[in-house]
């Protein structure tokens, strides 16, 4: 047995992430830079989220806005590290989580869009946005259906916004084989909106620690990555 502190082993923990994301975006025939690493820091405090930075992220995932702004509040972190939004934002705290400028991965409505759009046209903000599509179907599962979100794009906020891909989240319990089938059809769906409307989309915002293999085969560009990095680490149940 080794004595490593928590830190270290996260911070191990995040090499070997890195490492795998690395080699299945080789794998998938893509340049090695290609796939982003957004790591999930729901699980954890500011202090384990700080080790996280320590560590060499550079990208913070959280799905509660509160969560986001008491640890951005808390570690003050400095302009390399980029604050991504991963979960539904009720449009009451829209305005102060732009305060973070973060990357809002998870439009799950034309009205959370147009909130966005407004509230950052307000600050004469552009903010980076992905539309959450459901690719399971499932009711259980957020996000949009295509139509609606082909209906969003078609009627886009003139200023305060800038779409830049689609997220998407495998269904509960789905095999690795299913998920894929998944990803590739978010993917097919973004390539077939790219074209639709004339739009460059070069994000895919999907993947988990559980599937960020075939996600990455699929094409993600952005795979968002929790409990993996923090086995060893702290008990998150
Ligand atoms: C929790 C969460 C993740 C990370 O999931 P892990 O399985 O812990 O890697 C990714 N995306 C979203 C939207 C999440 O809520």
């Amino acid at each position: 047995m080794t004595n490593r502190t928590p830190a270290q082993q996260l911070a191990e923990n995040w090499n070997r992430v890195v490492d795998e994301v690395r080699q299945a975006t080789e794998d998938a025939g893509r340049p090695v830079g290609d796939t982003v690493v957004i790591g999930v820091t729901k699980y954890v405090d500011a202090q384990v989220t700080g080790w996280l930075v320590d560590a060499g992220c550079q990208n913070l995932g959280e799905n509660r806005p509160q969560l986001l702004w008491q640890k951005a509040d808390e570690l003050a972190l400095d302009d390399s590290v980029r604050w991504h939004v991963i979960g539904h934002l009720q449009r009451n705290k829209v305005r102060r989580t732009l305060r973070y400028r973060p990357l809002i991965h998870s439009i799950d409505s034309p009205r959370l869009l147009k909130s966005v759009a407004d509230e950052s046209a307000n600050l004469s903000l552009e903010s980076h946005v992905m539309l959450e599509v459901n690719i399971s179907g499932e009711d259980a599962k957020t996000g949009m259906t295509p139509d609606q979100i082909r209906s969003v794009i078609g009627d886009l906020p003139s200023a305060g916004i800038k779409v830049v891909g689609i997220m998407a989240m495998a269904g509960w319990g789905t095999d690795s084989k299913a998920a894929q089938a998944q990803f590739a059809s978010a993917r097919q769906f973004r390539d077939q909106l790219a074209a639709e409307f004339d739009l460059s989309l070069p994000h895919l915002s999907m993947g988990m620690s559980g599937d960020f293999v075939e996600a990455i085969a699929e094409g993600a560009t952005m795979v968002r990555i929790g409990s993996r990095l923090y086995e060893g680490v702290v008990d998150i149940g």
